[in-house]
């Protein structure tokens, strides 16, 4: 734990490109370094200090990449889903703790209305189009009681707080400390070989980790720079491209299929602005889409395992002229990674649960004693998290992810792995995404089940599926049920819900 976030920039060149966005002209390194200042001046004036916690609710975009750095020097940063609705804000705002919350001048949607109930200070983020992307001003509408802290922030200190993405279960509440954060900036930015001659894209939301530490955070620590779309939108990925001239981009999977679902008729883009590589996290990426993904870009793909408890990254495939391995997350790039027995604070060869240690791993779920107790444990001298995955390692140091322990599904004593399932479905000539789940049955207690969806033009029944499967999985691993549908449920950050899916398919009473 050796630095701060804003260490990770404090010595690029002044003329460096820092970050970008849509129409604006660039904000510079020595223009980020300017703002963070100004930003913790105004925290200041505003009654805000060290360790008071800063929520930030704002559009996806540059202002948010910087405000993150910026807050998080002064204060503790907070960034919420713009979307969540007056409840989920009043929710979140009051379990973190907020004192303060940064909205964008003339937002007055619930984000505001919860704030008022809860009293907290209000900070009014503006920014001009001819202004430099994310460079901003931060005006006080009302003020904390008391004097704030004042000091500089130091690698021990709380940087940034996030809610995991409640994927398996209520999101918990992950404290990262600078250290933690620039340890795993420093980590991306070392397994992408990244240089002041890169350029990444990012379309990632910035209330979660991803954006926030591999496209905002690891590029910074490289000097390199980040170019911020305004989100996700498939129709307009090309275009940005052209105009960002990115040498790299980082995505969830269901993002990389809806790109490559556009790239047919963006060829002459992909041959004008060639990328280094492309990034994938935060879900399994079927090893089809992959290797479509590769050879459409004709660049490598860089399969990375990462969550919000560690920062962001654990494993990553490395560059050429190593192997990139489909299906596999790769080699430990940053932490120790290691293989437990589920059931015991034992480490072990072979398949189980992955546990990781090290300087970008959170110190513990905050408020939340039990998820702490059954989430650590100490073995060969270090403290260990335990990941909630199941994997294993091959013979040459790359990790499989076999599955979420949570997910795993239960026939009746025989454990079936929904993303082996998964894999099989995927090579179906018909199959363009698939969700395979669990099925509650009464004497079996689970069974599989599978949601699908095919390619366009594309035709199969649920029989025909079925038999598919059947030709290459063995019989209990093979689907009961295939539900076609024209979507899956995605959450927050894009990724796919296996969790409750059959109750949300109403394949059973909730
Ligand atoms: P919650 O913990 O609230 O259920 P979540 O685990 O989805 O939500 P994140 O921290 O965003 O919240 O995601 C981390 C998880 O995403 C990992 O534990 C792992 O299950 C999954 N994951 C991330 N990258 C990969 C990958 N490359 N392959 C397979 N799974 C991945
Ligand atoms: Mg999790």
């Amino acid at each position: 734990m050796t630095a701060t976030l804003s260490d990770l920039f404090a010595f690029h060149r002044n003329d460096g490109l820092a970050v970008g966005a849509p129409d604006r002209p660039w904000l510079t390194y020595a223009g980020l370094r300017e703002l963070v200042g100004h930003t913790v001046t105004a925290l200041h004036a505003a009654g805000v200090g060290k360790g008071d916690r800063v929520a930030i609710v704002l559009p996806n975009g540059p202002e948010m990449a910087t405000a993150f750095v910026a807050l998080a020097e002064g204060a503790v940063t907070a960034p919420l889903n713009p979307a969540y609705r007056l409840e989920e804000f009043e929710f979140y705002l009051s379990d973190l703790g907020a004192k303060a919350i940064v909205l964008a001048e003339g937002y007055d949607g619930p984000a505001l209305v919860a704030a008022n109930h809860l009293g907290l200070a209000v900070l009014r983020l503006g920014h001009d189009a001819a202004d430099p992307a994310g460079s901003f001003t931060l005006r006080a509408e009302s003020v904390a009681p008391g004097e704030p802290e004042r000091a500089t922030a130091r690698p021990r200190d709380l940087a940034l707080i996030l809610h995991t993405s409640g994927t398996t279960s209520r999101p918990k509440i992950v404290p990262l400390r600078h250290g933690n954060l620039s340890a795993s900036a420093h980590h991306i930015a070392g397994s992408l070989a990244l240089t002041p001659h890169d350029r990444c894209l990012n379309m990632m939301p910035l209330f979660h980790i991803h954006g926030l530490v591999a496209a905002v955070s690891a590029s910074l620590a490289a000097g390199a720079s980040v170019w911020c779309a305004p989100g996700f939108d498939a129709l307009k990925v090309f275009g940005w491209i052209e105009a960002a001239r990115p040498t790299w981009y980082t995505a969830v999977p269901t993002m990389h299929q809806a790109i490559l679902a556009r790239a047919p008729r963006n060829a002459e883009v992909i041959e004008r602005v060639p990328l280094r590589f492309i990034r994938s996290s935060s879900a399994s990426l079927p090893a089809q889409v992959m290797e479509a993904l590769s050879a459409t870009f004709r660049a490598p793909v860089i399969e990375a395992y990462g969550m919000t408890e560690a920062a962001h990254q654990m494993t990553s495939n490395p560059l050429p002229p190593r192997p990139q391995k489909p299906g596999s997350v790769g080699v430990a790039a940053g932490p120790q990674v290691r293989i437990a027995d589920e059931a015991s604070d034992r480490l072990i060869e072979g398949t189980g649960e992955v546990v990781i240690s090290g300087p970008n791993v959170t110190a513990g779920y905050e408020a939340n004693k039990a998820a702490n107790a059954k989430s650590f444990f100490e073995a060969e001298g270090e403290r260990w998290f335990r990941t909630g995955d199941q994997g294993r390692f091959d013979a040459e140091g790359y990790l499989t992810i076999t599955g979420r322990l949570k997910e795993i599904i239960n026939r009746g004593g025989e454990k079936i792995s929904p993303l082996e399932v998964d894999g099989v479905l995927m090579d179906h000539p018909a199959v363009l995404q698939v969700v395979t789940f669990a099925l509650p049955h009464p004497k079996l207690g689970e069974e599989v089940a599978a949601a699908v969806v095919l390619r366009e033009g594309m035709a199969a029944d649920e029989a025909a599926i079925r038999a598919f499967c059947a030709d290459r999985l063995a019989e209990f691993k093979v689907p009961r049920r295939v539900v076609l549908l024209d979507e899956i449920p995605k959450g927050a950050t894009g990724k796919l819900q296996r969790i409750g899916l059959a109750e949300k398919l109403g394949l059973v009473s909730p």
